[in-house]
């Protein structure tokens, strides 16, 4: 199945977030939009999923127009999509969310051992390995979303829109999902791939577009170099390796020592951490989303309620004051 996209512009207010969008997916292929945050790309797939109604433009499968007014509709003539936040209920299992989609979607009612079944079945023509009982909140991030492609690929999906799947994957996940997309590529299944990270779209896009400010700036091929796509994407030559200069270390500023942070339900989100930075140096925290980074940033500025250990500014501990003593505290000391 062709997907093709013309002239898909899309605002919201005086802002234009997709300017007369051009793109065009063929039949088992893979097609990368590349862009930054912000340049549009969940917009027009949302606008493609029934999400958003663009306020003009065509969407033609295999060379006719269609009208899609709901995910529904999407689902009724072969598109699938896959979001950046996951679309299941934690507490259900793999075969029951399965279910509760097909209700949704008006198909008619699945039952619990149909549902399984099917399941099975793309398990085994795609080569996913999936446990239909498992319940969704115990099984690893990857799962998850494999979970959210089986559920796409049982309303028969020909075109899977993927945003930025990889995100909240490990390196390792994100190898076993593009392997699973050319999987899906070699039984025809088209996918459009949205992501900014340049090495996945290299290995296995067939045909890249980038989107910068809402608009198609470039339509390329895998073989471009990765500086090229960077520029591309953000509009300006970009050197990829870095000019260093050494770092000039002063005193420490700020020190944090075995700091726990709890949600609300009283699961420990980050624990025992510590680090110390000293001035004039850039630490870097690096992790997949979703394993504690905002809730360490929000500590930090005083925006957690349960939090244990010290946090200290200088020589004066400021874990537990107030959120503008806080920004004070900060802005005297220049972080
Ligand atoms: P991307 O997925 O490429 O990061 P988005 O499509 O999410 O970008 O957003 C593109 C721009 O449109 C952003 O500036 C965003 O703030 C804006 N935007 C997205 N959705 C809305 C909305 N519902 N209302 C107003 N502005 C929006
Ligand atoms: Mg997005």
């Amino acid at each position: 199945m062709s997907l093709e996209l013309k002239g898909i512009t899309k605002s919201f207010g005086s802002f234009v977030a997709n300017d007369a969008i051009d793109l065009k997916v063929s039949n088992g292929e893979i097609l990368a939009i590349l862009g930054e945050n912000g340049a549009g790309k969940s917009t027009l797939m949302n606008v493609v999923y029934g999400l958003l109604k663009a306020d003009s433009g065509q969407i033609l499968i295999d060379g006719k127009e269609v009208s899609i007014n709901s995910p529904a509709d999407a689902l009724k003539v072969g598109i699938g999509m896959v979001h950046q936040h996951f679309m299941l209920v934690p507490v259900f299992t793999v075969a029951e969310n399965i279910v509760l989609g097909h209700e949704e979607s008006k198909r008619g009612v699945l039952t619990l051992a149909e549902a399984k079944e099917k399941i099975k079945k793309i398990a085994d023509e795609f080569k996913f390995e999936i446990d239909p009982d498992a319940l969704i909140e115990e099984l690893p991030v990857g799962v998850q979303q494999r979970a959210e492609i089986i559920r796409a690929l049982m309303y028969d999906a020909k075109v899977l829109i993927l945003d930025e799947p990889t995100a909240v994957l490990t390196p390792q996940e994100t190898d076993e999902l593009l392997n699973m997309m050319r999987v899906l590529k070699s039984k025809g299944t088209s996918i459009i791939f949205i992501t900014h990270k340049l090495r996945e779209v290299k290995e296995v896009a067939d045909q890249i577009v980038v989107i910068r400010r809402g608009k198609v700036v470039g339509n390329t091929s895998p073989t471009a170099s990765q500086e090229e796509l960077a520029s591309l994407m953000v509009g300006h030559e970009v050197d990829l390796i870095p000019d260093r200069s050494e770092a000039n270390l002063g005193s420490n500023v700020l020190s944090v020592r075995d700091l726990n942070v709890f949600d609300t339900s009283g699961r420990r989100i980050i624990n025992n951490l510590s680090l110390e930075i000293r001035s004039g140096e850039i630490l870097a925290i690096a992790g997949v989303q979703g394993n504690g980074q905002s809730e360490l940033t929000r500590a930090l500025l005083n925006l957690e309620d349960h939090v244990t250990g010290s946090v200290k500014l200088g020589s004066n501990e400021i874990l537990g004051i107030s959120v503008n003593q806080t920004l004070h505290s900060l802005s005297l000391i220049h972080i």
